[in-house]
């Protein structure tokens, strides 16, 4: 298992600052390994841009996932009516810190 050095509130404030940056590149470092390696899959209804986010390091594959959210202007977002397999990006399997666990 991978050490979750990190808090809820930091992947959050990590979260917000990469959404800033989109969608042009963003460099942002995972809370938990120091990588720029964030990566974010937003996926709901494309015509109302909300859905939940998948939030992850490429790097250490720890990340969060946020059940209802806005979806950022200009944000790429997948559609729930895509097949998961058809999508553009590829979620990797990664451990998910819930709030929880974290404070
Ligand atoms: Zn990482």
């Amino acid at each position: 298992m991978q050490a979750l050095t990190a808090s809820w509130a930091g992947w959050v404030a990590a979260y917000e600052q990469h959404c800033k940056a989109l969608p042009g590149p963003t460099h942002t470092v995972c809370p938990n390994c120091g990588a720029d390696e964030l990566r974010v899959m937003f996926a709901g209804r494309t015509e109302r841009r909300t859905g939940y986010a998948a939030f992850w390091c490429e790097g250490c594959l720890v990340g969060i996932h946020l059940g209802r959210c806005a979806v950022p202007e200009g944000a790429a977002m997948e559609s729930l009516d895509t097949p998961v397999e058809q999508r553009a990006v590829r979620v990797p399997n990664y451990t998910m810190l819930w709030p929880d666990e974290a404070e």
